[in-house]
C-alpha cells in the first residue's frame, strides 16, 4: 500500500474533507502509525474552526490516537514495527533545549504546538509522530475503548496524580462529562474520597457508579460551600469550560486545597482572601507526555477504568465532530478506523 487516507480541514472552518495522499516516509526519530482509532476531543476545535493562530492548512486533527507501528525512521531506536502505541496532544520534543534538559520537555522551546494542530494528526489511516511524543499501548486494551484515555484520560489522570492529594484526602471532580466520568473513576481508584460536581441530578446515578462517594448538585447548591460542609476539598479536578462555574466552587477548597486547571476558560476570576486564608491555590496543568499517557493507560488496564465512547467511522469525521461539539455525546466521541 502506497497510499492513505486522512480527514483534512482544508481551511479555517472546515468543513472535514477526505482526501488521498501519498504513503509518507517517517523522519529522523519519527515513526508512522497505522492507526486503528482517534478520540474527537474538545480541543479539535482549535484546528477545525481555527481557533489558534498561524495553523496551517490543510491540517489533519486528533490527539487521542491508537494505533501500530508500520514503519520506523532512521536512527529509531527503542521502538519496533509492530508495537501498539498511542499518541496525545504533546507532540514530541527536541530532547535538547533547557526546558527538555531539566526535565521539563513539555513545555519543549523547539518542538511548540501539538499533535493535529501544528502538525497533522490521527483523523487519518496512518500518521507520522516523534518518538518522544509516543506510548506504549498494554495490548489488553481495546483500540476504541482507549483513544479517549491519550487526552481525556491522561489529562484527568496525571491532574490528579500531581494534585498534592493523598489517599483518604477529599477530591472534587468538577464537571460529569468526557473528562469528569474518566476523572471519577481514577480519583476513586487512587483512594481519594471522591466528589462529582455537576449541574442537576441526571448524572448523578451513573457518577456513584463509577465511585464517586458524594454527589453535588452545584443547581440546587452553593458548591463551594457544599464542599466545605464535607471539610474542605484538597483538590478540585475543574474540567469544566466555564469560568463562572470554575470561580463559584473555589470557595470549597480546603486547607492548603488546589484547584488544577486543565482546560483553557479564559480570563478566571478567584478571591484572594480565600486562596489566603487557606493557603489555597489555583494551578494550570498540561495533560503530560509520553510517559504519562504509558503511566495513565497501565493504570486504566489495572483497574478496568474505561472511557464511554460513541462510535463513528472515519469518513464521518465531521459528524463526529459536530457531535462532540454540541455537547451532548455519552461521554466520548471516537472515529474508528
Ligand atoms: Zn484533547
Ligand atoms: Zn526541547
Amino acid at each position: 500500500m502506497t497510499k492513505m487516507t486522512v480527514m483534512a480541514v482544508p481551511e479555517k472552518g472546515g468543513p472535514l474533507t477526505a482526501e488521498t495522499r501519498d504513503l509518507p516516509d517517517p523522519g529522523r526519530n519519527e515513526v508512522r502509525i497505522k492507526i486503528q482509532a482517534c478520540g474527537v476531543c474538545h480541543s479539535d476545535a482549535a484546528t477545525v474552526l481555527g481557533l489558534f493562530p498561524d495553523i496551517t492548512y490543510p491540517r489533519v486533527p486528533g490527539h487521542e490516537v491508537v494505533g501500530v507501528i508500520d514503519a520506523l525512521g532512521p536512527d529509531v531506536q527503542g521502538w519496533t514495527v509492530g508495537m501498539r502505541v498511542g499518541v496525545g496532544w504533546f507532540p514530541g520534543a527536541c530532547e535538547y533545549c533547557d526546558n527538555c534538559r531539566r526535565g521539563h520537555s513539555f513545555a519543549c522551546k523547539n518542538v511548540t504546538g501539538a499533535t493535529g494542530v501544528s502538525r497533522d494528526g490521527g483523523y487519518a489511516t496512518h500518521m507520522l509522530a516523534r518518538t518522544s511524543a509516543v506510548a506504549r499501548l498494554p495490548y489488553a486494551l481495546d483500540a476504541v475503548e482507549s483513544a479517549p484515555l491519550l487526552c481525556a484520560g491522561i489529562t484527568t489522570f496525571n491532574a490528579l496524580r500531581n494534585s498534592g492529594a493523598t489517599p483518604g484526602d477529599l477530591v472534587a471532580v468538577h464537571g460529569v462529562g468526557g473528562l469528569g466520568h474518566l476523572g471519577i473513576q481514577y480519583a476513586a481508584k487512587m483512594g481519594f474520597r471522591t466528589v462529582a460536581v455537576n449541574r442537576g441530578r441526571d448524572k448523578e446515578a451513573l457518577a456513584r457508579s463509577l465511585g464517586a462517594h458524594d454527589y453535588i448538585d452545584s443547581d440546587a447548591n452553593d458548591a463551594g460551600q457544599a464542599l466545605m460542609d464535607l471539610g474542605g476539598a484538597k483538590a478540585i479536578i475543574a474540567t469544566v469550560t466555564n469560568a463562572q462555574a470554575m470561580e463559584a466552587i473555589s470557595g470549597g477548597l480546603g486547607i492548603n486545597g488546589v484547584m488544577m486547571v486543565i482546560g483553557a476558560v479564559g480570563a478566571l476570576t478567584v478571591d484572594s482572601l480565600t486562596l489566603l486564608r487557606k493557603r489555597a491555590s489555583v494551578k494550570g496543568w498540561y495533560s503530560g507526555i509520553g510517559s504519562d499517557s504509558e503511566d495513565a493507560l497501565a493504570f486504566s488496564e489495572q483497574h478496568n477504568i474505561r472511557s464511554m465512547n460513541e462510535i463513528y467511522p472515519l469518513a464521518q469525521a465531521q459528524d463526529a465532530f459536530n457531535r462532540m461539539l454540541s455537547g451532548k455525546a455519552r461521554f466520548r466521541v471516537v472515529l474508528k478506523v
